[in-house]
């Protein structure tokens, strides 16, 4: 079970008639799959790309998107997914950054997808899958193909290239290698005290977050290697999440923004959620209101943060369920432990290690970094040092019981006046707001202190004017006067990236024209 494509293979052998995949267009055995992820990688192996090739995909979440990831692996190639909300020059970035021959799309992208490979420049081939004027469909590709040989696989060779979410800067191409997917298997086997997301043939899991992302794609390896079953959805609903759990589905990850937009509507009140045995949530910080709403509202499930990045293909960190009360307790305002396979410490500016309480960067070494950012050895270098340690840009503080805090990422500290203030904490503290639906803080430029601390929020559905003036005195309330901010700026909604992280760097540009 080298790569994903031969993990179905050996599931297929050992539970023929299990479900592999369900998606909208239907569902898949182990046996079904794996004739047709054969099928997919010899035509790609006869269709003249080479090892080591990039395919790149876009579209939503689909069954075929997780069957091509599986015959690329098969076939010695790197499946590069592209975020199906990008605009085409954003497409045509990522396209000419992977320099992949062959670039696959829903009939929805299709004019996206011509557009972007024309402006890169590097695109040889654009199938779709599907019926889209002007495109080769993928099936007749297919069957045109001779089929080729299959290389041997090698476990240290990419096989999945993400680009990171773009929230700091420009993304990078994070490749990650067979070696590393295959890892996310012991982070199952690790029982009973990982039984959160303990999974195998008889369990399902749901791919519902953007392919694009480590906690969308991840869900192949994870629901593949343990011979689970696969449900997918083309992109987060409530409805979409609910009519899954109707079906039986035991586990899901979503963002806090998704938890939240699913717990808000009124069919949750009503579902059944009695086979869900595990929810695990992450990739953004999490609101402990919201964190307690959710558990109200599913009761009976094992709750689980995961803290990763795709970096670390995913989750390195966790908060396990015996670490959740319905009551909320302190341990919950955190990202909890590293996993037992994972070092996790954190450093000063020198990257010296810090004793705990100390606020720094989080760094972290294990067989889940990734190989390389792709064809960027400077960024690479940059990120991880010669022993192996990866640095994150988050800071956080650790405890005495090991117990990890995220207090920001580096590059949004705001230092005001000498005194460092996480975003973070003020946004937690003005989150409760009765007027404020959402919040972003960041720090904008100011003669005297450097920089001063301002919040941007969005107001409640049925909310025509927040008062700022008591914003600005609920957060003195609850947090010290130098983080609490002097100026609060109302705007209908904040922008976010397809991950549902709030772009700082988007707020605070204006303000920064000509400084930064
Ligand atoms: P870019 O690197 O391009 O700026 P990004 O860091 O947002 O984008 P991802 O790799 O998708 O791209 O996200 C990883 C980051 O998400 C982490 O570094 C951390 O800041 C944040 N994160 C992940 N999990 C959690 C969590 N459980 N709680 C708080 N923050 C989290
Ligand atoms: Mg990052």
């Amino acid at each position: 079970r080298v790569c994903m494509g031969s993990s179905i293979a050996y599931w297929a052998e050992r539970n023929p008639d299990n479900i592999a995949l369900d998606d909208p267009s239907g569902i898949l055995t182990y046996a079904e799959l794996d004739r047709i992820v054969t099928d997919y990688a010899r035509a790609m192996a006869g269709a003249g790309l080479k090892k080591g090739d990039r395919v790149c995909w876009l579209g939503k979440n689909s069954g075929l998107y997780f069957t091509l990831f599986a015959a690329a692996s098969r076939a010695g190639l790197v499946i590069a997914p592209i975020g199906w909300r990008l605009a085409a020059p954003e497409v045509a970035y990522v396209l000419k950054d992977t320099q992949a021959p062959l670039l696959i799309c829903e009939p929805e992208f299709a004019e996206t997808a011509r557009n972007a490979a024309a402006e890169a420049g590097t695109v040889q081939t654009i199938l779709a899958a599907g019926e889209a004027d002007g495109l080769q469909a993928l099936d007749e590709w297919l069957v045109k193909n001779t089929p080729g040989d299959l290389p041997e696989t090698d476990t240290s060779e990419g096989v999945l290239q993400l680009y990171t979410s773009g929230t700091t800067g420009n993304p990078k191409g994070a490749v990650l290698t067979n070696d590393n997917l295959f890892r996310l298997r012991p982070l199952v086997e690790n029982k009973p005290e990982h039984a959160w997301i303990d999974i195998g043939p008889d369990d399902s899991t749901l791919a519902v977050m953007p392919c694009a992302h480590i906690a969308g794609s991840g869900i192949g390896p994870i629901a593949f290697y343990n011979g689970a079953t696969m449900m997918v959805i083309p992109e987060f609903t409530p409805d979409g999440v609910l009519d899954c759990i109707d079906k039986g589905l035991k586990q899901f990850f979503l963002v806090p923004t998704a938890l939240q937009m699913l717990v808000s509507v009124p069919r949750a009140r009503e579902t059944d959620f009695s086979s869900l045995r595990s929810v695990t949530y992450g990739a953004a910080p999490i609101p402990l209101e919201l964190l307690r709403q959710c558990i109200q509202t599913m009761p009976q499930a094992l709750f689980c943060q995961q803290y990763g990045m795709t970096e670390t293909t995913g989750t390195v960190c966790i908060l396990p369920p015996e670490d959740h009360d319905p009551n909320g307790n302190e341990r919950m305002r955190g990202i909890g432990i590293p996993l037992p396979s994972v070092e996790m410490k954190i450093v000063n500016e020198n990257r010296e290690e810090v004793p705990p309480g100390t606020i720094g960067e989080i760094a972290t070494r294990s067989g889940l970094n990734m190989l390389h950012y792709f064809n960027n050895p400077e960024k690479t270098a940059e990120t991880v040092d010669a022993d192996g340690w990866l640095y994150t840009g988050d800071a956080a503080i650790m405890d005495e019981d090991g117990y990890f805090y995220i207090k920001d990422r580096v590059k949004d500290m705001i230092i005001s006046g000498g005194e460092n203030v996480y975003p973070a904490e003020v946004e937690n503290a003005i989150f409760g707001h009765p007027q404020v639906n959402e919040v972003a803080v960041i720090g904008i430029p100011h003669e005297k202190w450097g920089e001063a601390v301002k919040a941007v929020v969005s107001p409640k559905p049925g909310v025509d004017d927040v008062d700022t003036d008591s914003v600005i005195s609920w957060a003195r309330e609850r947090i010290a006067g130098f983080k609490v901010p002097k100026s609060v700026d109302v705007i209908p909604e904040l922008p976010r990236n397809a991950s549902g992280k709030i772009l700082r760097r988007e707020l605070r540009a204006p303000y920064w024209e000509g400084q930064d």
